[in-house]
């Protein structure tokens, strides 16, 4: 199943494009149909999961994806790993973590697969994430029933300002992480059991056409699974809440020279079995 956002109405996606940019997606309300709102709809994921045929009813609409907004809109909480691929660790010249290193994005940068974003700087960056959302209550829940507590996977961007991150004396990794933007995610939310392997799915960043990123999932240092059991037992999770899992090596500041986002980039992110987002720059 796959949940999608218009004009802040849950949709379910019923067929949509290989890729999202400009392409017809077919979708059905369930905002009418069921009641649910995006205030709602994940505190209700059980019910969303036992929709059928008929009941979602007949009624059809076909929408240019251009127009979808974030999956998950208006999260209560924001996780996000750092440092969670092992090159990626390497090229930022930190150890391997032993515990997930967890930051948060501030809600307020959520953004949606179509986002153009104001550039606040010129050294931001670029991070693709495989990002979890979170479908039922989740406190101290084990690696090995974790899958049961996601609603569904999306694509995302990490997007980064180095500098205000890593102002001294103590990196401002929440800070700079969470400009307007910062959190772009979609096309769409894709329900775990879509996977063949949901541990190992492949993802990869283009910008202006040129690959910078690919990796897959299985390459992850704490997996969904591990990255859900280490933070529901110290931090509830709660039904919406947003999970950016991590990105792989390939990022703009380990480069030599410094590769950082300007006007007019086009930033392309793409993960199997979700899709694209597009994200462009200002
Ligand atoms: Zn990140």
């Amino acid at each position: 199943m796959r949940l999608a956002n218009l004009n802040d109405h849950p949709v379910l996606v019923v067929s949509s494009p290989d890729r999202g940019e400009g392409g017809l997606v077919t979708i059905v309300d369930i905002g009418t149909s069921m009641g649910v709102t995006f205030d709602d709809v994940f505190a209700r994921w059980d019910e969303v999961m036992g929709l059928t045929e008929g009941k979602v009813g007949s009624a059809r609409t076909t929408v240019q994806s251009a127009l979808l907004g974030p999956p998950s809109p208006r999260p209560r909480q924001v996780f996000a790993i750092g440092l969670n691929y092992a090159a990626h660790a390497i090229e930022s010249g930190l150890p391997i973590p032993e515990h997930p290193t967890t930051f948060t994005k501030f809600p307020t940068c959520i953004a949606g697969p179509y986002a153009e974003v104001v550039l606040p700087s010129g050294s931001v960056d670029y991070e693709i994430e495989l990002v979890a959302v979170i479908g039922r209550f989740t406190e101290r829940v084990r690696a090995s029933a974790a899958w049961r507590h996601v609603a569904g996977l999306m694509v995302g961007q990490d997007l980064s300002d180095r500098v205000v991150q890593m102002r001294p004396p103590a990196p401002q990794f929440s800070l700079g992480k969470s400009f307007p933007g910062f959190g772009p995610t979609g096309p769409w939310l894709v329900t775990p059991d879509e996977f063949d392997d949901p541990d190992d799915i492949a993802l990869a960043c283009k910008l202006n056409d040129e690959v910078v990123q690919a990796s897959r999932t299985s390459d992850l240092i704490f997996s969904v699974g591990e990255i859900i059991e280490r933070v529901s037992a110290i931090t509830p999770m709660l039904p919406g809440d947003v999970v950016f899992t991590g990105t792989p090596a390939g990022v703009g500041f380990s480069r030599t020279p410094p590769r950082f986002l300007a006007a007019d980039d086009v930033l392309e992110s793409t993960i199997e079995g979700i899709g694209t987002i597009v994200t462009t720059f200002r």
